[in-house]
């Protein structure tokens, strides 16, 4: 059982390092556009459907700074919650999770999903200002 876990954890993380490779070089070229020699934090918006696991992205992301204008900046992630339309309501409705993919309203199962799939860059943050990426 202990070898089938280890084998599970790898590729998850190599994802979030490839992953996280790739928001610091989305963040580095926001960067150097903004002309910042120093960022202090980066906020990220994670959708809870995005299929990246929190805390491997937040490992990863100390590994894939290094030796980036990134390098010893946090990582401050808002996880976003599933948010569907469901058309009986004629409304957007929040999801507590992501068993089910049915209105907590009325039931019905709707397949419009308006967010929970983000992984988006929202600002960087400078030591004393914040820059918008
Ligand atoms: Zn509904």
């Amino acid at each position: 059982m202990q070898v089938v876990s280890v084998q599970e954890e790898v590729p998850t993380r190599m994802h979030e390092l490839s992953i996280a490779y790739s928001l610091v070089r989305v963040a580095t070229e926001a960067v150097q556009e903004a002309q910042i020699s120093q960022v202090s934090a980066v906020h990220l918006r994670l959708g809870v459907l995005s299929g990246v696991v929190k805390e491997s992205l937040l490992f990863s992301y100390d590994i894939a700074t290094e030796n980036t204008p990134l390098a010893g900046s946090q990582l401050i992630i808002e996880e976003l919650p599933i948010i569907i339309f469901c058309p009986t309501c004629n409304a957007e409705q929040t999801l507590p999770g992501i068993q089910s993919f049915r209105c907590p309203v009325c039931g019905q199962p709707s397949a419009q999903i308006v967010q929970g799939k983000e992984l988006q860059i929202v600002s960087l943050e400078v030591a004393d200002a914040a820059a918008f990426a």
